[in-house]
């Protein structure tokens, strides 16, 4: 798909190439779309649907899918979102020209930046971010340190390696329980510990630092444990204007009435009721516009969605974590 360019005497006041750029986007958006939508879970079931929607849909492909997604569209089982040659050939021999990425693992692993890079498809859309937008989920130290570097409330926080236990202990000290332990890299949600007592903690430190989440787990973050009532915001955003999706609330300790382990999620509700307008004021003015503001001063184009993961302590919002896609 070519670029359509403005060609009316109003249209010349779209003098800056960033403006210009835009303006063309949004001309190749409104056009009809043959999508890639990569993943297989429910989320990806879930985004099908809404997508086959689309009066501007003229094909859906969906990698590998899942038996709800072939409801939707055409599933292609054998490519795998992980080998990026293969999906940058598929888009080319099938025409696609919105991607549109479902799970973290393939934008966290550079899967974007590949398909920029190549020269077969310059004008194809994407919705996901690339390798350095990604890491706010890919790793837990560099998204507690952009808070800290753009003053997004979160909870306090240290990072430490296996030969800093020593310091790590320290830390421990000036917390006081429970005491919540975090493995810096991907997770799949699971990567928490949140200790009731010392004794505990000090096991959990063990654990981590001998790899209890793989190698990833070999730096923890230590933080703060924030008391309040969880809720998940959505957004969708170009990297610069950005919508705020509905609200919903999860639930992840794995046993009933809210007990035991996290896990990836065992359900979620949504409208949430404490998500009113003042609390939601209190998110895009804290929260929503300094990420989007510091992702641009950090020369991070951002398109494509924004989970943030907050917790609401008595009316004030703090970030838990970030997600590069739809949680
Ligand atoms: P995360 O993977 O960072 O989203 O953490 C998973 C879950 O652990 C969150 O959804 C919270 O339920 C809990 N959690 C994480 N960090 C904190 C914190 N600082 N205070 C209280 N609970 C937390």
């Amino acid at each position: 798909m070519s670029l359509i360019y403005p060609n009316t005497k109003q249209d010349e006041k779209k003098s800056t190439d960033a403006e210009f750029m835009k303006f063309a986007k949004i001309e190749m958006v409104k056009a009809p779309q043959t999508v890639l939508l990569l993943g297989s879970g429910g989320r990806e079931c879930a985004m099908a649907a809404a997508i086959a929607e689309s009066k501007l849909l003229r094909k859906l492909y969906i990698a590998p899918g899942n038996a709800g997604t072939a409801a939707y569209g055409t599933n292609v089982p054998d490519l795998n979102p992980a080998k990026h040659e293969a999906v940058s050939q598929f888009i080319s021999t099938h025409g696609v020209t919105l991607l549109v990425c479902g799970p973290e693992a393939p934008l966290v692993d550079g899967l974007v930046d590949y398909l920029q890079e190549d020269a077969r498809h310059p004008d194809l859309l994407i919705v996901g971010p690339d390798k350095a937008g990604a890491h706010l989920e890919g790793s837990k130290e560099y998204s507690k340190e952009f808070m800290r570097r753009h003053g997004i409330p979160t909870a306090s926080y240290e990072t430490f390696g296996p030969q800093d236990m020593e310091e790590a202990e320290e830390f421990l000290d000036q917390l006081s329980a429970p005491f919540v332990l975090k493995a810096d890299g991907l997770a799949a949600g699971k990567g928490v510990l949140i200790c009731q007592d010392r004794e505990e903690a000090e096991q959990g430190l063990g654990q981590l630092f001998s790899g209890m989440f793989g190698s990833r787990g070999q730096r923890i973050v230590i933080e703060e444990f924030l008391e309040g009532i969880e809720c998940s915001v959505f957004v969708a955003t170009d990297g610069t204007d950005y919508c705020v999706l509905p609200v919903a609330k999860d639930y992840k300790r794995v046993g009933d009435g809210d007990t035991g382990p996290n896990t990836g999620g065992m359900g979620a509700v949504s409208p949430v009721p404490f998500a009113d307008e003042t609390f939601m004021q209190r998110v895009e003015e804290r929260i929503i516009r300094p990420t989007l503001e510091g992702l641009q001063e950090e020369g991070i184009q951002y398109v494509g969605f924004l989970f943030i993961g907050l917790m609401n302590v008595a009316g004030d919002p703090y970030v838990i974590e970030y997600n590069c896609r739809l949680g």
